[in-house]
């Protein structure tokens, strides 16, 4: 248990300022899923840009939903797992699982 020590934050979110507990795994906002540029490889916070991550679209990988962030500030791409409290309506609306059901098979 020692080598892996789990950083819990509680912040509250500068988009929605939604009051979110750390799990120390998270990354984003669970309500409005918006992120911050922060880390250089995960968890590290070794950026120092500071842009806001905006959550531009989903994937849903069968086990988990990845989300594509982009910077605002400086135009950085990264790619983050969706966490279960992550607000499942705003997931399935990047996703858009419901335009794909319709068109069919
Ligand atoms: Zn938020
Ligand atoms: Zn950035």
């Amino acid at each position: 248990m020692k080598d892996f020590i789990k950083k819990k934050e509680d912040f509250e979110c500068e988009i929605c300022h939604a009051e979110v507990k750390g799990s120390g795994y998270t990354d984003h906002c669970p309500a409005c899923l918006y992120s911050k540029h922060v880390d250089i490889n995960p968890g590290d916070r070794m950026s120092d840009c500071g842009g806001i991550m905006e959550p531009v679209h989903a994937v849903n990988e069968r086990t988990y939903i990845m989300i594509t962030y982009r910077c605002t500030k400086c135009g950085e791409i990264k790619r983050v797992k969706a966490a279960a409290g992550d607000n499942q309506g705003k997931l399935e609306s990047m996703l858009g699982v419901k335009a794909s059901n319709a068109m069919g098979k």
